[in-house]
C-alpha cells in the first residue's frame, strides 16, 4: 500500500495499453472519452490499475471479444470526485445476478474460467480509497460500471 498522486487518465490509458494487443481485444472497438485535464487522486497506483484491468477484462469477456468498449473519465460538477465509466455492448447483467456481482466467489463463468474474485477485489480497493463502485445495465444493451474516487485535495 503506497499512496501517491495518480492521474486516473494515465491509469486507464496504461491498462488499455497492456490489454489492447491481446487476442480477446482484436475485434473490440475502444472509444476513449478522456477528460482533457489530469484527474488526480491519492491512490496506490498498482491497485488502481488492477481495478480498471478487472472491469475492462470482464467487459471484453462479456462481449466475447466483439463489440464496443466506451471509457469515459471526468469529474463531478464541484470537482470533488473523479469518475470513470466503463460501458460495453455485451449481454448486460441479468437482474438476479446484479445484486451479487461484488460478492467474493460469485461467478457465472464456467468452472476454471472465473474465480469470482475480480469484482470483490475491485470493491474493497475502491472502498479502501474512500470511493464507490456500482454496476448497471444500459437501456440499449450492455453493462456499465461506474467508479468514483475522491479527487486529490492536497491534505492526505
Ligand atoms: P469472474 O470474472 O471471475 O467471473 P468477477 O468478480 O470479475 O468474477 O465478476 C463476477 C460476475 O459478474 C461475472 O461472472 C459475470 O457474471 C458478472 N459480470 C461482470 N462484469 C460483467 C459485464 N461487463 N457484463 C456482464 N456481466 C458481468
Ligand atoms: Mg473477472
Amino acid at each position: 500500500q503506497q499512496r501517491t498522486m495518480v492521474d486516473v487518465n494515465q491509469s486507464v490509458a496504461r491498462t488499455l495499453f497492456l490489454l489492447e494487443n491481446q487476442t480477446l481485444f482484436h475485434d473490440i472497438t475502444i472509444e476513449k472519452r478522456f477528460a482533457d485535464t489530469a484527474l488526480w487522486v491519492d491512490a496506490d497506483v498498482q491497485q488502481l490499475n488492477h481495478v480498471f484491468m478487472n472491469i475492462i477484462l470482464n467487459a471484453a469477456q462479456a462481449m466475447e471479444g466483439k463489440g464496443e468498449l466506451t471509457i469515459t473519465t471526468g469529474a463531478s460538477a464541484m470537482g470533488e470526485m473523479v469518475t470513470v465509466e466503463i460501458a460495453d455492448t455485451g449481454p448486460g447483467i441479468p437482474a438476479d445476478t446484479l445484486p451479487r456481482i461484488f460478492e467474493p466467489f460469485y461467478t457465472t463463468k464456467d468452472e476454471g474460467k472465473g474465480t469470482g474474485l475480480g469484482l470483490s477485489l475491485v470493491y474493497s480497493i475502491i472502498d479502501d480509497h474512500g470511493g464507490r463502485v456500482s454496476a448497471a445495465n444500459k437501456p440499449e444493451r450492455g453493462a456499465v460500471f461506474r467508479v468514483e474516487l475522491p479527487a486529490y485535495s492536497g491534505q492526505g
